[in-house]
């Protein structure tokens, strides 16, 4: 008697401590191109003034890119320029990720102010050019399991880099340039390279110095969808359409959702 209670105890014990935790399901992060051959450019922090020369630029080597904006960063994307900009992006064909609304550190805020960070930049772009990112960067790449969770929870994966081409950490064109052909010389398989729509520098002289050289050496030039072969944005059994600019088009407190 004495050993079947034990048994039926070890049997309650043990199932109790099988039954699985459910886990929040985390985000994927991808940090580099899968196929070979191909270089995803990316460009964060924008929309901002060079946005259209960036992308004129990218289709004059028959390259595609890949803009992560935020909302309320360096200018406003309700802007009616800002907009447009997205908009002329867009319809060149590069694509759009999400780097949230404005530039804060997600791995410091709670699940709450995470979604709302996400939520409102995912909701311009739908206004504004119809669709909602499949991708998100977290600013300054920092993340953690709250912001993986949220992501998840959007339908969103995150996206870091494997290359930096320093734009926004101080260095000049040349050493720009330099750090990119110490790259290339490597002759890597694919490049997921980091750089800032933000900088003049980046625009008007290394991006054409740089596309120049991909070319030259045979690269495809593609969206970041492309280089991992998924979807740029969610399907979530919605169509978004662009919607006419209203008083919803701002940025500040007047935004609330
Ligand atoms: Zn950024």
């Amino acid at each position: 008697m004495l050993k079947l209670s034990f048994a039926i105890l070890a049997l309650c014990v043990s199932s109790v401590f099988s039954t699985p935790v459910k886990k929040r399901a985390l985000a994927a992060i991808y940090s580099s191109c899968i196929k070979d051959n191909d270089v995803a450019l990316t460009f964060d922090d924008g929309p901002y003034i060079y946005e259209q020369d960036i992308s004129d630029t990218l289709t004059q080597y028959g390259a595609k890119g890949t803009f992560f904006v935020n909302g309320d960063n360096w200018a406003c994307i309700y802007d009616p320029d800002m907009a447009s900009q997205v908009v002329h992006a867009y319809n060149a064909g590069h694509q759009f990720g999400s780097h949230t609304w404005q530039h804060q550190d997600l791995s410091t805020l709670s699940w709450d102010n995470v979604h709302d960070q996400m939520w409102r930049t995912e909701q311009a772009l739908q206004k504004i050019i119809g669709v909602s990112p499949a991708f998100m960067r977290p600013p300054y790449g920092n993340y953690n399991d709250n912001v993986r969770a949220a992501a998840a929870n959007r339908n969103q994966s995150l996206v870091l880099w494997d290359f930096d081409s320093g734009d926004s950490t101080g260095s000049s064109v040349s050493q720009s340039e330099q750090a990119y052909t110490n790259l290339l010389n490597t002759w890597p398989d694919n490049i997921l390279p980091l750089n800032h729509e933000t900088y003049e520098t980046t625009a008007h002289d290394i991006l054409p110095w740089l596309l120049q050289q991909l070319n030259d050496r045979g690269y495809n030039m593609v969206t970041l969808a492309t280089c991992l072969g998924k979807s740029p944005y969610k399907k979530e059994g919605t169509t978004y359409q662009p919607s006419p600019r209203d008083n919803s088009w701002v940025c500040g407190s007047t935004n609330s959702k």
